[in-house]
């Protein structure tokens, strides 16, 4: 069975960064503008994970938090964490009265923004501000 994860970590159209270990991407299918996805390179879940590894996540998880609300300016963020079977932390940006009728009655979500248009602004402000 496929993962989707790794699918997601071999497009290169969604990297907005990757190191040895770690790589964040846009979402394909975004909530919002700036939905991002940290998750180590290697297929494996929170069980599977070395500490210094999780640690490495968290860290990166507040540096795009910060990154995101340079870029965004949402009121917040919703971050979750999928365990398995290839772990990973999404980092939603969220604005005030965020639930749209078209979202509550089909389901859908308008996104100003293109992915590939998001991911160039998040590069250029990784660029710019630095991680
Ligand atoms: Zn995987």
């Amino acid at each position: 069975m496929g993962c989707e994860i790794c699918d997601m970590i071999n497009n290169e159209e969604l990297i907005i960064i990757k190191n040895e270990k770690i790589v964040v991407l846009h979402n394909p299918r975004p909530f919002n503008n700036g939905h991002i996805i940290i998750t180590p390179i290697k297929h494996q879940s929170i069980d599977e994970a070395e500490e210094s590894l999780l640690f490495e996540l968290m860290e990166l998880t507040k540096k795009f938090v910060n990154i995101l609300q340079r870029v965004y300016n949402p009121h917040g963020f919703n971050i979750g964490l999928s365990l398995k079977p290839h772990m990973y932390v999404q980092v939603v940006p969220r604005w005030n009265g965020d639930v749209s009728f078209m979202t509550l009655f089909y389901n859908v979500k308008v996104v100003p923004e293109t992915v590939k248009d998001s991911v160039a602004r998040i590069r250029d402000a990784v660029r710019e501000y630095g991680i």
